[in-house]
């Protein structure tokens, strides 16, 4: 996977940095894209049963059993959503597809819809 703006590799680690898999933006040049991948809603859907159950199974051992059980567990979790994000980011790079949409296109039918909010943040600091 490459930003077809500049031609940065997209890693697994700036992947990591985005707030969802349906969008991407990259830290080199900035530019915004989609990301499509078929089946990405069913597969989060999927994946937030998994850290529910997860959650639930936490929970309980953590009141039946104690730390000791908790904490390799917790570990546990924290791998399984590890791998989760690396099998993600394969199956983004080897389906997804990116389309740019940071109003840089180019002339073309393809009529852009004005959704995009410009994302400001200059929030006076106090
Ligand atoms: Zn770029």
């Amino acid at each position: 996977m490459k930003c077809e703006n500049c031609e940065t590799k997209i890693t697994f680690w700036m992947t990591q940095r985005q707030p969802t898999p349906f969008r991407f933006k990259c830290a080199t040049c900035k530019a915004v894209y989609r990301v499509s991948t078929p089946g990405m809603a069913v597969i989060l859907l999927g994946v937030l049963g998994v850290v529910l159950c997860l959650s639930l199974v936490l929970g309980f051992g953590w009141e039946t059993l104690g730390a000791y059980f908790a904490i390799p567990f917790l570990l546990f979790i924290l791998a399984v959503g590890f791998g989760i994000e690396v099998l993600l980011y394969n199956y983004i790079s080897m389906n997804g597809q990116f389309t740019r949409v940071d109003g840089l296109d180019e002339e073309g039918e393809e009529s852009v819809s004005k959704e995009e909010t410009e994302e400001e943040n200059d929030e006076a600091p106090h």
